[in-house]
């Protein structure tokens, strides 16, 4: 089994600092032993023109079958003689992964204390593996790593060059280039080879969807063939393949987050003067749930209803102040629950917390009895993810039904969307977005529930109050009437 890494020379460096990056020096041939045999690694080439740096993985056959790993395809054993005659000695598979991971660790970490800035920034690379699985055939290897800015080629290997009449074997001589940083280059072999083998030598276990996810980071969740990688890599489990997908969406919804708080530390920093420069800015989901926190206090809240509560942030931060004496997060989302129960290791909490504590699966457009006599609701951003025709069910869900003393909505100002960069004009910021309300159309929104239900309303601007466009979060604090508190 075998891979080669080449780089050239490029006006950041020599092409030799491919050794810096790998650890391993370009004089020195290296061998590693892992459970299925020995690891090499060399430098067929290392000049400051181009290096290239061998893995060439020894596997013992004999080791791979007491470790009675040797499945079939579709998880038959194979035959005696089929466990010791296979492809496993020459092509590329999760062995070889398994070798990257012995042999690279600190270069697929992206570590590099000699030369920090090179780890950190692509160079062009060219990948060569001259025999890769290609279950899927050709077009699904180039489907793989197209997406991630690679030119691809593939040519056919032939089941035996001695016969070329047999025609090809379900391998390909596989060439990747591109100008990469290299730590993504190794995640991305270490995932897409097995992926492409579809036959792991070992079992999979729920550990190796964190796996997946860490070597994943930063390609996989926008990745067009993510299913058919997290669903390979995780052997077809489909409840893993399941949970790692869900993990993948909701980080790639926390990233959608971050676009949102970089871009208000940039819109802090150009209104701030040079003495606010040098403090780094609150992101604005802090603010919020600042904002929301003081809103709880200065309403004497104690039991509080956080009515989508998505991933829990703001739970966590309410079970923070000893105040709030019961704090109850309902959503409609199981997935959203479940991540928020393990943010708030719900598992592991002493029982004097976890007495503070509920997390309820629920609807807010149905009535529901177990919301009632509450202090307080909130709704941080949960408004704009209904459709408008229901929203007057939510209204009487909660200001209606559930009707605590105060409820604390917020919304994003769509007239603040003007001041995000990176978000084309017209465009919602988030995609389950279904509207946004500019600062009139909240209040006219707002002053009506009040007025249906009997409460008075107040709002309050949540990070920087533009002159023109107002604050990027608008939040109405509702609170029942006097005449209603006291009936
Ligand atoms: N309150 C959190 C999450 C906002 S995202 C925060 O401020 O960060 C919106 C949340 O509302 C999502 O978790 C979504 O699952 C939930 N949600 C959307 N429609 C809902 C409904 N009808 N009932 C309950 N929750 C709902």
């Amino acid at each position: 089994m075998f891979l080669t890494i080449s780089t050239t020379a490029s006006p950041a460096g020599p092409a030799t600092d491919l050794g810096f990056l790998l650890h391993k020096h370009p004089d020195r041939a290296q061998t590693f032993s892992t459970s299925y045999g020995d690891a090499h690694v060399f430098y067929p080439e290392a000049t400051a023109e181009r290096t290239t740096a061998a893995l060439l993985l020894e596997v013992d056959p004999p080791a791979l079958v007491r470790r009675g790993r040797t499945k079939g395809r579709g998880g038959a054993p194979d035959a005696a003689l089929a466990q010791y005659v296979n492809d496993r000695p020459y092509a590329a598979s999760s062995l070889l992964a398994v070798a990257m991971r012995t042999v690279f660790s600190s270069a697929l970490r992206g570590e590099c204390r000699n030369l920090p800035e090179r780890a950190a920034a692509p160079l062009p690379l060219r990948v060569e593996v001259p025999v890769l699985p290609a279950r899927g055939g050709a077009a699904l290897v180039t489907r793989l790593f197209e997406p991630l800015g690679w030119r691809v080629e593939t040519e056919p290997v032939a089941l035996d060059p001695l016969f070329p009449e047999w025609g090809d074997s379900r391998y390909v001589r596989l060439t990747l280039d591109g100008e990469l940083r290299l730590s993504d280059a190794l995640r991305q072999l270490y995932v897409l080879l097995p992926v492409l083998d579809d036959s792991k030598h070992y079992w999979v276990s729920a550990d190796e969807v964190d796996k997946l996810l860490r070597f994943g980071e930063g390609w996989l969740a926008d990745h067009p063939e993510q299913k058919l990688i997290t669903s390979r890599y995780l052997s077809r489990r489909w409840a893993l393949t399941r949970q790692a997908m869900e993990r993948l969406e909701l980080a790639r919804l926390a990233d959608a987050d971050d676009i949102e708080v970089e871009e208000i530390d940039n819109a802090v920093e150009e209104c701030g003067g040079p003495d606010e420069a040098e403090e780094r800015p609150t992101p604005l989901a802090e603010q919020r749930r600042e904002a929301i926190l003081a809103a709880l206090h200065a309403a004497g809240a104690a039991r509080v209803l956080d009515l989508g509560c998505g991933q829990g942030q703001l739970v966590a931060a309410l079970l923070k102040d000893p105040r709030f004496t019961e704090i109850v997060g309902v959503d409609v989302s199981v997935r959203a629950l479940d991540m928020a129960a393990r943010r708030l290791r719900l598992d592991r909490m002493g029982e004097r917390q976890s007495s503070r504590v509920a997390l309820l699966q629920g609807s807010l457009a149905y009535t529901d009895t177990r919301l009632k006599g509450y202090d307080a609701a909130v709704l941080s951003e949960v408004v704009e993810h209904l459709d408008l025709p229901r929203l007057p069910a939510l209204e009487y869900a909660v200001f209606g039904s559930a009707r605590p003393r105060t409820v604390v909505v917020t919304t994003p100002n769509a007239e603040y969307n003007v001041r995000w960069e990176s978000l084309p004009a017209g465009h919602v910021r988030h995609a389950d977005h279904r509207f946004e309300w500019n600062r009139a159309e909240f209040g006219t929104w707002a002053a009506a529930v009040a007025a249906r239900h009997g409460y008075d309303v107040a709002y309050v601007p949540v990070g920087p109050d533009d002159p023109e466009v107002g604050p990027p979060t608008q939040m109405a604090v509702f609170t029942l009437t006097t005449k209603e508190a006291a009936a």
